[in-house]
C-alpha cells in the first residue's frame, strides 16, 4: 500500500518570511523520496479549512501588517476548525507569525492586541517600535540534539502552565530573551516555533518527526526509511557554528 498524506498551507502568500515555504519543499521531498505521496492545499483568506481533510497543517510567519489582516480571518473561517484538526491529532506547525497569532493573542508594536486562536497556552507581547529585535542565527537544543534557524521577531512569548516549550535555547533569544525556551509544543502534536531559515531543510530530525507523528495517526506504528542527509547534516552544522560564534569584539 503506498501511504498518502495532505497538508493544508495556510496563507502561503500572506505568510511566508525568510524562505518558510522551503518547509512545504522540504516535506515533500522526504516524502517523494519514501514513496509517500504528499498532496498540498493553500489556503487564503476567506477559504475555510476542512478540520477532517488534513494530516498536516501548516502556517508560517509575517509582520505586524499581515498579522492584523491574517488575525481577522483566522478568527473568522478557521479558528474553530484548527482546534477541531488539532483535537483530532492533526499535526500543526506554525512559525513565527503565524505562531504569534496560534495563542491566545498577540499585542503588535502599535495599535490594537490581536486575539489569536488559543491553540497554544502562550501570549506575545511587542514592547514597542524602539524595542530590540531579536535577530539572528539560533541554536535550540530539542531532544538530545539540535535545531538551528533563523528569528527575527520584535514580540516576545510567554507560555501558560498547559503549555511546554519545544526546545531551550544555545544561541540565541527564543520566545522572550529571558527564559531561555524556544516554541512551544501543545499536547503532542501542535507545534510553534520561531525558526525560520526555513526550518525544516536544515533539521531533517525535526521534519521526520512531523512526518512520522502524522502516518503514525494515520497508519498505525510506522518507521520511516533514513534518507542520504549529508547535505542537511552539513547545512546544520554550518548553521550552528555561525550561530555560536562569538564576535571578534568579544574574543579580544
Ligand atoms: N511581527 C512579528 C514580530 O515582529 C513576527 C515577525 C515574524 O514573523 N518574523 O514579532
Amino acid at each position: 500500500m503506498e501511504a498518502a498524506l495532505r497538508l493544508a498551507h495556510l496563507y502561503p502568500k500572506l505568510m511566508n518570511l525568510y524562505g518558510d515555504r522551503g518547509n512545504i519543499l522540504c516535506l515533500r521531498r522526504r516524502c517523494q523520496q519514501r514513496d509517500i505521496a504528499l498532496a498540498v492545499d493553500e489556503l487564503e483568506l476567506g477559504e475555510a479549512l476542512d478540520p477532517a481533510a488534513y494530516d498536516l497543517i501548516f502556517i508560517g510567519g509575517a509582520q505586524d501588517r499581515e498579522q492584523r489582516r491574517v488575525a481577522a480571518d483566522l478568527l473568522g473561517t478557521k479558528a474553530e476548525a484548527l482546534h477541531r484538526a488539532v483535537e483530532q491529532g492533526v499535526v500543526l506547525l506554525a512559525v513565527c507569525g503565524g505562531y504569534q497569532l496560534l495563542g491566545r493573542h498577540y499585542r503588535p508594536a502599535a495599535g490594537e492586541e490581536l486575539a489569536g486562536v488559543g491553540i497554544f497556552d502562550a501570549w506575545t507581547v511587542h514592547p514597542g517600535p524602539t524595542a530590540r529585535r531579536f535577530i539572528g542565527n539560533v541554536v535550540v537544543r530539542w531532544q538530545g540534539a539540535t535545531l538551528v534557524g533563523f528569528e527575527n521577531h520584535g514580540g516576545r512569548t510567554y507560555l501558560g502552565p498547559s503549555a511546554r516549550p519545544l526546545a531551550t535555547v544555545i544561541a540565541g533569544f527564543g520566545n522572550n530573551g529571558r527564559d531561555g525556551s524556544e516554541g512551544v509544543v501543545q499536547g503532542e502534536n501542535a507545534f510553534g516555533t520561531y525558526l525560520h531559515g526555513s526550518l525544516l531543510p536544515k533539521n531533517p530530525r525535526f521534519a521526520d518527526h512531523l512526518i512520522a507523528q502524522a502516518l503514525r495517526r494515520r497508519y498505525g506504528e510506522v518507521e520511516l526509511s533514513p534518507l542520504d542527509d549529508a547535505l542537511e547534516e552539513r547545512a546544520h552544522a554550518e548553521a550552528v557554528r555561525l550561530a555560536t560564534k562569538k564576535s571578534i569584539f568579544l574574543r579580544r
